[in-house]
């Protein structure tokens, strides 16, 4: 399950570093995130889908569109940003295309985004409410190189597009106990600024959540996630 947001102002940030269980309908939520008006057809653009390859960005476009649609969650626009697109609420996707997959050590998945629904830029992100790092191509060779990096890439891209929705971490819930003890999370909470505002907790830990950092290749969302979602817009639910 998942964090979610349930207010009215919000400038939260959340920074995720990935790079690098079990469950039920749980997570956790922003009390004070935005919501969106209508999450059945909520405006996404992007502003430079074209440093990436069509695979990727049809990839991405694909497991968004198809994971999202299991909460109700429906995207309108979805195409290269136009300048109106700057002065609105919108989420505006930024690819940052730092990593070179072609190397034999390679990183994948990191992102940013706010949480809620804003129009304001991150400051780091050259007009964008969120983005992700990535290469501009998909690894050419089948392989489990090339599978790792498209399972963490999806993860990070539905993880981010979770937060614009006003979901927060799963694993920064203090019940929150893996079986396996520490994941790969530990070193990047302090990344994560969410005590500024109303959390609430849905449910139980969910330990398949996409938006915990122990799921860092989890191409898919959870029945927790579907649940903070709908807990955030209950109007999903009809
Ligand atoms: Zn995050």
């Amino acid at each position: 399950m998942k964090i979610v947001a349930l207010s009215f102002t919000i400038l939260m940030l959340v920074s995720c570093g990935k790079v690098a269980n079990t469950s039920s309908p749980d997570s956790v939520i922003s009390a004070d995130a935005a919501r969106w008006p209508n999450p059945k057809l909520v405006p996404i653009c992007f502003t430079n889908k074209d440093v990436v390859s069509q695979e990727i960005y049809r990839d991405l476009l694909n497991t968004a569109v198809n994971e999202f649609a299991k909460a109700g969650v429906h995207f309108r626009k979805w195409r290269e940003c136009e300048a109106q697109d700057y002065n609105d609420s919108i989420i505006r996707v930024q690819f940052k295309n730092v990593y070179n997959w072609n190397n034999s050590s390679y990183s994948y998945g990191g992102g940013k985004s706010k949480v809620g629904m804003t129009r304001r830029a991150l400051n780091d992100g050259n007009g964008s409410t969120l983005w992700i790092k990535l290469d501009d191509d998909y690894p050419n060779q089948e392989g489990r190189k090339r599978d790792t990096v498209i399972a963490g890439t999806r993860s990070a891209f539905l993880h981010e597009i979770g937060h614009a929705l006003g979901l927060l971490h799963e694993h920064t819930r203090t019940d929150y106990n893996p079986d396996g003890g520490e994941c790969e999370a530990g070193e990047n909470h302090d990344n994560i600024r969410e005590s500024a505002g109303d959390i609430d907790y849905i449910g139980r830990p969910d330990y398949d959540s996409v938006m915990s950092y122990c799921n860092l290749k989890v191409a898919k969302l959870s029945q927790g996630d579907i649940a903070g979602i709908q807990a955030l817009y209950p109007e999903l639910k009809d």
